[in-house]
């Protein structure tokens, strides 16, 4: 396997190399759960889902371990607990539960752990308590901040100096703050918010500090991969990673590569010309838009552009989707009596991948091996047909029986229409009423669906698009 990722701390592609091959590591960053998922959240669950997939090619399913967080403390869901009366964890499980079938419907993998804020309590303020004690973090007014000023490599990861983040700092800097840039590890809880004891006074977590604790917590430090949206950057990973070293190794500086080895951030998706998110009211839900096109063709939409690349969502972006999918079920559908004679995934289609996820790449190397499988010799329609299986599966696709594909191409109504319609057929035939039995056959065309009639009844599928 020779596999290079651009790394967001050395700006540059490296070649990946795990700390253990035998215990691969990865967190991303999840969402905060007072809400449905909008497609936006699902790009990073969808690109790092094909990277955890090819990391499970390459080092065995067993020796990757992949941790992806949900936020369960969070002043949006209070709010929203609030507004329906009902207990923060009655919010959080609902949405929890949504997000998680969500992106199952999107052909994510579940991830090996999904930790959360609220079960990770005491090893957030025992991470807080070391950093205290290693003096990088002090405690004032019932907070407890991160002490930028104790920790030379602050800003690294981002490019940023801590002039910079004065110049850049608002007016209001709390009192309490030595500097513009320290941040909260611990805060008193407002009225009404959830609040747990601890040595510093009553209160909650800052956010960044929840990520650095359920990283070490889950999987222990240093991971191989961090990932997230490139909206992360600054200054949540700037946090986390300030955090993660400092507690772990002190706060002298020299050990940025220590807490992650790899950062991987995936670029925004926008909509209307603007990122999509759920302040500006922008959004389009995965919840929605399962219901109107198959998951798999919104997972293939996710992945057309570079994962590091804005992606311009549209309608026409899940059209376009569809239409490929089409073309490969096609294939298969046409092949269905060549015997696979491989179970590998195409070598072109794993360099593709291998470089730094070049999911484009990948897509056409499907494509040809969709064209082989229709045009070559026998040989080569065997191992075409196995490589585009197994290739599709590496990115999660493909794994439909074609004939389910073409059906699933049809709503509830339009199945409901079909059905009707063959049934009215049958009984029109059964009567010898041939011109009826006819016209039911010409809506049926009509509607784009082909009837095969067999000794067992009628079966129908949807016709390929020409
Ligand atoms: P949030 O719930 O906003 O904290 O986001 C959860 C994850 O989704 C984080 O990794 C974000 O970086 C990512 N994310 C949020 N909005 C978008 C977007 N419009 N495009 C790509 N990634 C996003
Ligand atoms: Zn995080």
């Amino acid at each position: 396997m020779s596999l290079n990722l651009y790394d967001t701390m050395a700006r540059a592609k490296r070649p990946f190399v795990p700390a253990d091959p035998k215990r691969v590591t990865m967190y991303v960053c999840g969402p905060t759960v007072y809400n449905y998922a909008h497609i936006g959240n699902a790009r990073p669950v969808v690109v790092f889902d094909v990277l955890f997939r090819l990391l499970r090619h390459a080092y065995g399913d067993e020796a990757v371990l992949y941790a992806a967080n949900v936020t369960d403390v969070d002043d949006k869901i209070n709010a929203k607990a609030q507004a329906e009366g009902v207990a923060i964890d009655v919010i959080t499980e609902r949405y929890i539960e949504i997000y998680n079938r969500d992106m199952a419907t999107l052909g994510a993998l579940r991830p090996t752990f999904q930790p959360r804020a609220t079960q990770t309590m005491d090893a957030i303020q025992a991470m807080i308590a070391t950093l205290v004690q290693k003096g990088g973090a002090y405690a004032a007014e019932g907070h407890v901040l991160f002490d930028t000023q104790a920790y030379p490599d602050y800003g690294k990861l981002s490019g940023r100096s801590l002039e910079d983040l004065i110049a850049g700092a608002r007016v209001d800097v709390a009192p309490y703050k030595r500097h513009p840039a320290d941040f909260v590890l611990w805060k008193p809880s407002k009225p009404g918010e959830p609040v747990w004891e601890s040595p510093w006074g009553p209160g909650r977590p800052g956010w960044h500090i929840e990520c650095s604790a359920m990283i070490e917590q889950a999987l222990g430090l240093p991971i191989d991969i961090h990932g997230g949206g490139n909206d992360l950057i600054f200054p949540h990973h700037e946090n986390e990673l300030a955090q993660g070293v400092c507690a772990a190794h002190g706060c002298e500086g020299g050990h940025t590569g220590d807490y992650a080895r790899y950062w991987l951030h995936n670029g925004f998706l926008n909509f209307g010309s603007e990122k999509m998110s759920k302040s500006l009211g922008n959004v389009v839900l995965v919840h929605d838009l399962v219901k109107q096109a198959p998951g798999e063709a919104v997972r293939w939409a996710l992945l057309v552009g570079h994962y590091r690349a804005p992606l311009e969502w549209s309608g026409e972006l899940i059209e376009q989707a569809r239409k490929s999918l089409d073309r490969l079920y096609g294939a298969l559908r046409r092949a269905a009596d060549v015997t696979p004679s491989t179970d590998a995934p195409a070598p072109k289609f794993l360099a593709a991948l291998e470089d730094d996820l070049n999911t484009a790449q990948a897509m056409a190397e499907l494509f040809a091996l969709a064209s082989a499988l229709e045009t070559g010799s026998p040989e080569e329609k065997a191992r075409a047909k196995g490589e585009l299986l197994a290739s599709g599966r590496l990115m999660g696709f493909l794994q439909s029986d074609p004939e389910a594909w073409f059906q699933g191409g049809a709503d509830e109504d339009l199945k409901t229409r079909v059905e009707a319609l063959i049934a009215a057929r049958i009984e029109a035939r059964s009567a010898k009423d041939w011109p009826r039995a006819d016209a039911i056959r010409d809506e049926l065309n009509a509607l784009n669906v082909e009837v095969m009639d067999s000794a067992t009844g009628a079966t129908w599928r949807l016709k390929e698009p020409s």
